[in-house]
Formats: C-alpha cells, sequence, structure tokens
C-alpha cells in the first residue's frame, strides 16, 4: 500500500460550515438546529451541519420542482457540458476533497480519488440516453420510444465514501435530466457539501442539485415520505434499506437500493499467494473494513488452510494504524455505535467458538485513546453460521473457514442473505469460469479483490445486497422512465 502523508489542516476555500444547499441558496435549518460533525481519529469537531427536518426536504423539493423544467429541456450536450466543467472542478480541487474526505471518515490516503474519473464517464452518457424506433402495423405510423426523466428524485448515502457515492448518485440522476434531494450521512456530510458548492461554481443551476443535512430518521425519512419524490437511491444498511422500501411503497415510488454484503474470497490451492494475500488483508483493512464490498470471509480449501492463516495473519499484523494524517494504512472507525458494534462482533466470534489468531480488541493509550480504532482482526476455525460469518461486521475483522472441495466452496460462499462481491483465487481457468458462474454476487473478480479494475463496471447486489446498478452506463438509464410513441398524420386510415 502507498502511503502519503496530507497536512492536517483544512482549507476553507471548500468547507461548508452550518449551512445546507436548496435551491442555489446556502441556508439553515428551518429551525436553526445543528449537528456537531466530529473527526473520528479524536473527537475534535470539525464543523457543524444543519439538523434539516420534513420542513427543510420540503423547501428543497420545492426548488427542484423550480428547477427541473428547465434542466429536463436543456439538450443533453449541454448537460453534459456542465458535469464534465464540475468534474474539471473536482480535479482542481483533489488535494482539499480528498483531505476533507480524509478527515471526516477519518480514512488515511488511500489512492487517487477517483471522483472526477466516475463523473466524467456518467457526464459521457448524458447525450447518449437514446430510444428504439419500433416495427409499426401501417407505413403511416412511425413508433418510438423515449427516455425521460422522472423528475424531482431523491438519494440517500451513507458515509463511508461520502464523495464518490455523492457524485455517481447525483452525476446520473441530473445527467438523465431529474433535479435532486440528496441528503449525505450526519457523520461525513462535508465532503458532499464541498462536491455540491463546486456543482454551482460549474454552472449546473439552482436548485437542480439540492443538499440536505441531517439525521435519517428525521431529514431521510421526510424524502421518500414525499409523493413528490418520483424515484429515490439508497445506499446504506438492510434495516434501513427496508424503512425506505417502504416508505417508498406507500406512494408507489420505484426505487433502487444497495445495502451491503458479506462478500467471501475463495482460495484455491494453486492460488498465486503472493498476490491473494496482500490484496485480502488490504480488501479487509482498507477504509477500516468499513467498505461495503470488503472481503470478509476468506473460504478457504482445506489443503492450504494452515499457509493460508499463517501468511494472512503476518500480512494483517503488518496493517498499521493511527489518526488519518499520520502514515499509517489504517484509521478509526467512523463512530462510538459503530466501535462497540465491531468490538460486539469480536466477543460474539469469541464466544462463538472461533479461534482468534491476531487483533482483537481496541489499542489503548497515546494516539488511540480518543478515537475509534480497532486492531486488524483475524478469526480462524470460523463455521459458516456464526454470526460473524453471516452478518456484515463494517470493520476489519476477516473470518476463515476451511471447506473440502469446489461444492462445498460454493455452497458456504453462497450461505449468506447478502450477494454483492465475490472473489476466486485460482490459476485454473476452468474452476474460474465456473465460480464465475455459480456465485451469487453482483460483482465477481478473479484474482482480484473488490470488484476493482474495471472502467464502467455496474456496481450493485444479488439477495438482500439490494437491487438496481450504480456506476456503469445504465445508471443513467436507470433514471430514466420509458415512453412509447406512435405517431400518424391527421386523417390517415385506421389500422
Ligand atoms: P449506518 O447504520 O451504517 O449509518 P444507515 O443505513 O442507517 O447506515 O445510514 C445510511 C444513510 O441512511 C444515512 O444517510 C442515514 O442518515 C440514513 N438513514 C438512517 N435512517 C434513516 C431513515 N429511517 N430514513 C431515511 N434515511 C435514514
Amino acid at each position: 500500500m502507498t502511503i502519503t502523508s496530507p497536512s492536517p489542516t483544512l482549507s476553507e476555500s471548500i468547507l461548508v460550515d452550518g449551512l445546507q444547499l436548496i435551491g442555489g441558496e446556502w441556508v439553515p435549518s428551518v429551525t436553526g438546529r445543528t449537528i456537531e460533525v466530529i473527526n473520528p481519529a479524536n473527537r475534535e469537531v470539525i464543523a457543524r451541519i444543519p439538523r434539516s427536518d420534513a420542513a427543510d426536504v420540503e423547501a428543497a423539493i420545492d426548488a427542484a420542482e423550480r428547477a427541473f423544467p428547465a434542466w429536463r429541456d436543456l439538450n443533453a450536450t449541454a448537460r453534459a457540458a456542465l458535469l464534465f466543467r464540475w468534474a474539471q472542478l473536482i480535479e482542481e480541487h483533489t488535494a482539499e476533497i480528498d483531505q476533507l474526505e480524509s478527515q471526516e471518515v477519518g480514512r488515511p490516503h488511500w489512492g487517487p480519488p477517483p471522483m472526477a474519473g466516475q463523473l466524467r464517464f456518467i457526464a459521457g452518457q448524458a447525450d447518449k440516453v437514446q430510444g428504439v424506433s419500433l416495427p409499426t402495423y401501417s407505413p403511416e405510423t412511425l413508433g418510438f420510444t423515449l427516455r425521460e426523466p422522472y423528475g424531482v428524485v431523491g438519494g440517500i448515502i451513507p458515509w463511508n465514501a461520502p464523495g464518490p457515492m455523492f457524485v455517481t448518485e447525483v452525476g446520473a440522476a441530473i445527467a438523465a435530466g431529474n433535479t435532486i434531494v440528496m441528503k449525505p450521512a450526519e457523520d461525513a456530510p462535508l465532503t458532499p457539501l464541498a462536491l455540491a458548492k463546486l456543482a454551482l461554481e460549474a454552472g449546473i443551476p439552482a436548485g437542480v442539485i439540492n443538499v440536505v443535512t441531517g439525521y435519517g430518521h428525521e431529514a431521510g425519512a421526510a424524502i421518500p415520505a414525499s409523493p413528490r419524490i418520483r424515484r429515490m437511491g439508497f445506499t446504506g444498511s438492510p434495516f434501513t434499506g427496508s424503512l425506505i422500501m417502504a416508505a417508498c411503497a406507500k406512494n408507489l415510488t420505484p426505487l433502487h437500493l444497495e445495502l451491503g454484503g458479506k462478500s467471501p474470497q475463495v482460495v484455491f490451492p494453486d492460488a498465486d499467494l503472493d498476490q491473494a494475500i496482500p490484496a485480502m488483508a488490504t480488501g479487509i483493512t482498507l477504509n477500516t473494513g468499513q467498505i461495503c464490498a470488503a472481503g470478509s470471509r476468506v473460504v478457504v480449501l482445506r489443503s492450504i488452510h494452515d499457509e493460508v492463516v499463517e501468511r494472512l495473519a503476518t500480512q494483517m499484523q503488518k496493517i498499521t494504524y493511527g489518526p488519518w494524517h499520520q502514515p499509517v494504512n489504517m484509521g478509526p472507525l467512523i463512530n462510538e455505535k459503530q466501535h462497540s458494534r465491531v468490538l460486539g462482533y469480536i466477543e460474539a466470534g469469541r464466544k462463538e467458538g472461533a479461534d482468534l489468531v491476531t487483533g482483537g480488541g481496541a489499542p489503548q493509550g497515546g494516539d488511540y485513546g480518543n478515537g475509534f480504532f480497532v486492531q486488524p482482526t483475524l478469526f480462524d476455525n470460523v463455521s459458516p453460521d456464526m454470526t460473524i460469518a453471516q452478518e456484515e461486521i463494517f470493520g476489519p475483522v476477516l473470518s476463515v473457514i476451511a471447506v473440502d472441495d469446489e461444492q462445498e466452496a460454493v455452497r458456504v460462499a453462497n450461505g449468506t442473505d447478502y450477494g454483492l462481491v465475490a472473489s476466486v483465487w485460482t490459476r485454473d481457468v476452468g474452476i474460474a469460469v465456473r465460480m464465475s458462474r455459480a456465485l451469487q454476487a453482483g460483482q465477481v473478480g478473479v484474482n482480484n479483490a473488490l470488484g476493482a479494475g474495471v472502467i464502467g463496471g455496474p456496481f450493485g447486489g444479488y439477495k438482500n445486497s439490494g437491487f438496481g446498478r450504480t456506476m456503469g452506463a445504465d445508471s443513467v438509464l436507470e433514471w430514466t422512465q420509458v415512453k412509447t410513441v406512435s405517431m400518424r398524420p391527421a386523417g390517415a386510415p385506421r389500422i
């Protein structure tokens, strides 16, 4: 892992403090209440955000409704140009945005931020939204489809990668001609606000992007509760996802959901372990394991089990951790709730009889005293039905499950409610082909973790990991509805 050490000071120009974006104006919440955003490495307050509720959401929907007709009618190439300009500004402010995201998420620098590239990919789709021509019963009739935006749409995102999630959700929705009301997570709202500021600077008209901040049960719940929201996108936990879906059901609002995973890393005896071991250790410790795609279960064929466990333990002991601005691999968890949740899972692993190989607790003292730190943790001899093998921990906790053969590997890999990402480590093309088909996951990596390395790969889940796909070219189409038009001249004979 390459490590650089950014400065711990925040740029004033990019930071929005105490305000949110509604109709092109930076405004406080209607009630004037605020929430503190803290640095999870030391609990220092970075900034405050408005604590909004349904009244603020209604104002944002009003603004988005006002902006919609002109945005819809702007030609698609002009919409694309504005998105490209937004991507350009994001690129020009890469260092500041990276630093802001690092600070609020608590994550050390993890490589070039993907946002500008993701947005350019989506911007390029804006003027490629096409319908089809349809055969007709008579030559007097023309038949074709139009793909049209829904109108005002809503998006709710979590805190683990607020920048990339914001640009992919907002980018696709507005590229298709919708206007949007976004609710970032209360723990990491500053990067989305900074990105929205750059969108305004890029010339994206007032009201096209509205960012309402606050708690999920207040500002968040008000978005799908409104019948004026014509489509929803949500990324977060299955529990909240099901609440969002229930709210959408009431209004018959379509939606997509991305709800996390319990991604298996299936390791065959012929795997290149020099490649697999570091990738698996990084895959569970990157962003402190707070990635929905994190490979949290190692499903290993018994003949190489001992070697894999030993090497994984050594690799995980090399992972350094500390405050985000130090040259470390891993930062703290996002907040107290997640900290006690992850420690609770480690305790459950011990109680249910898994063998703790390395890690297993919160480091004490010094730089760790005030932050939500947890050690990279490896459990061996985990059985597939244990809590740590079934539930998404969202922390740096890896479980090793030994299996006897390929069939059992498939059964165990597919044996959770989730189906987001799966990896296979093998040199055997036959195994790679069979596993790619057999694994129930929205993304499968062969000799690759986290579904990485593909440009424009659709991202989303099977089973309880959700439905709908983001990031790919089709993500723009998900924010459109199809209209069939049949047209004939006045007075043409009846068919
Ligand atoms: P986590 O527990 O990891 O924070 P959540 O799924 O609860 O995951 O949160 C993801 C996003 O959903 C956040 O922006 C949060 O504020 C929002 N949220 C939480 N509860 C609700 C709710 N009842 N209605 C709408 N949004 C919510």
